[in-house]
């Protein structure tokens, strides 16, 4: 059986998941206020409905209970989403994810029990400007508030060289957990042996220190 989906808020983001989901071959319940916006959808997504979701009648007439996942992508209308996260809690959704506006906005999700808040545009505006501060640096991904990972080619700096001759532990107190070549991953890496230029560096460590790394391949 296909996985139910529902997305409520179908503006660029809630749009996409929508429109992704749908391509996928995944039913997907559409919902929106604003008839525009449900009407782009009707082709698209296997029901699309004009529903104000603050309201809990509305809400529990939509059938909405039986979806496993629903994703809330009401953006500016701070109080609209945490209304209709907390009614979609209070009906027993087994996961909720939300799109958050800003840090405030995240944190009462949190404690209302969304089960993954999602924050698109300061995510994005992160990677970008760590992809942007060196040409190597191919992506990042935050792991707590003070550690992240990113992919970093190895390029012409690294090339030739071993993880030993390179001490980017010592040098840089990050480590290097994998290394990608093409489609293989290697998450055991030999220390001794030498990089070629395409191989791709998988490393963690503080966000300090991952930025004195990457700071040193610009
Ligand atoms: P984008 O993803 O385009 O950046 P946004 O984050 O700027 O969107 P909005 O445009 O404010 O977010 O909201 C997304 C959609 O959510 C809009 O189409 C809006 O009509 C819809 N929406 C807002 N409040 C509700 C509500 N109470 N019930 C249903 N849909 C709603
Ligand atoms: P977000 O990234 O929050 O989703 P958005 O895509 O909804 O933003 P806006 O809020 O419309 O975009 O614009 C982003 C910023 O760009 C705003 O702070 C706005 O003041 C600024 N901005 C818009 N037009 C201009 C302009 N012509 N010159 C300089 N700044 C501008
Ligand atoms: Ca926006």
């Amino acid at each position: 059986m296909k996985r139910e989906f529902a997305v409520i808020g179908l503006g660029r983001f809630g749009g996409s998941i929508c429109m992704e989901l749908s391509r996928e071959g995944f039913n997907v319940l559409a919902i929106d206020m604003e008839e525009d916006k449900v009407n782009e959808f009707r082709n698209i997504a296997s029901h699309a409905v004009i529903a104000d979701t603050t309201d809990e009648q509305v809400l529990k007439e939509l059938g909405i209970r039986n979806i496993e996942h629903v994703i809330v992508a009401i953006g500016e209308n701070i109080q609209a989403s945490i209304l209709t996260t907390i009614m979609l809690k209070e009906l027993g959704i087994k996961k909720i994810t939300v799109k958050a506006q800003n840090d405030y906005h995240e944190k009462v999700l949190n404690k209302i029990g969304a089960d993954h808040v999602v924050h698109p545009e300061r995510d994005m505006g992160k990677r970008l400007a760590h992809k942007i501060i060196s040409n190597n640096i191919l992506d990042y991904l935050e792991l707590s508030d003070e550690h992240s990972i990113v992919e970093v080619q190895a390029g012409k700096k690294m090339a030739g060289r071993s993880l030993i001759a390179l001490d980017i532990r010592a040098a840089y107190g990050c480590n290097v957990v994998a290394i990608k070549q093409g489609n293989e991953i290697n998450v055991s890496p030999s220390p001794d042996a030498e990089l070629g230029a395409d191989d791709i560096l998988i490393v963690i460590g503080a966000d300090r220190d991952i930025g004195r790394f990457e700071r040193s391949l610009a």
